[in-house]
């Protein structure tokens, strides 16, 4: 596993459970708001590598304290590994939260039939016809990626779809063609934009205007 970054214990990124976040590096999306540039390049520096001996041996000490272990990116579906790591997560006892932008859904599929997935929170960025300009890509396969989002829905796994509400590129009638995108049996959830570290340098200019 490429690993870039590793948060110890969190009580905010996985419902109902104190956990570990482990970033994965790599990720195919380039959202103007991504606040986590450096986790994007598929080779990370070499100061933000992280072994995963190392995150398992410090998850392994903690895991009486943990609940449940997030795996979050990045886009960790782009790991080949990614269902081995997994596993070996599972077999610690602890309960395990996938992050994705769905654009794998073979991967889903997989993590889903072999059980090595407790809770999945995917990304639902933007009406389907502005999915390539808000992700950064011409190469975005919106077909897959509404193949992840049924497959999530009818997946009878814990879940929810997500949102980041970006007002500077997004407005109300985006949000409600969003918020029709989501099967009404699946839960959604809308998350607030920060600015400050946006992949796109004009929104961070823009959110220091509104401050001044
Ligand atoms: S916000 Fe977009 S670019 Fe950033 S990690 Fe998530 S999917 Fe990738």
């Amino acid at each position: 596993m490429k690993l870039a970054g590793f948060v110890p214990l969190s009580l905010c990124d996985y419902p109902g459970q104190v956990a570990a976040v482990v970033f994965t590096q790599g990720c195919n999306f380039r959202c103007p708001w991504c606040h986590n540039g450096h986790l994007l390049p598929l080779i990370g520096t070499v100061a933000g590598i992280i072994s995963e001996d190392e995150v398992m041996d410090v998850v392994d000490r903690r895991r009486r304290l943990l609940g449940g272990v997030v795996v979050s990116g990045g886009e960790p579906t782009l790991q080949a590994d990614l269902p081995r790591f997994m596993l070996r997560l599972k077999e610690l006892g602890l309960s395990v939260k996938l992050d994705t932008n769905g654009t794998r859904p073979a991967v889903l599929k997989l993590l889903i039939a072999e059980s090595l997935v407790d809770y999945i929170a995917m990304d639902v960025k933007a009406p389907w016809h502005q999915y390539s300009l808000l992700t950064g890509t011409d190469e975005c396969d919106i077909n897959a990626v509404q193949e992840s989002l049924a497959l999530v829905a009818a997946s009878g796994v814990p879940h929810q779809f997500r949102t980041t509400r970006v007002d500077p590129l997004l407005d109300e009638v985006d949000y409600a063609e969003i918020k029709r995108q989501i099967p009404e049996s699946s839960p959604h959830v809308w998350q607030d934009f920060r600015s400050a570290y946006s992949l796109d340098p004009s929104l961070r200019a823009e959110a220091a205007a509104v401050a001044r």
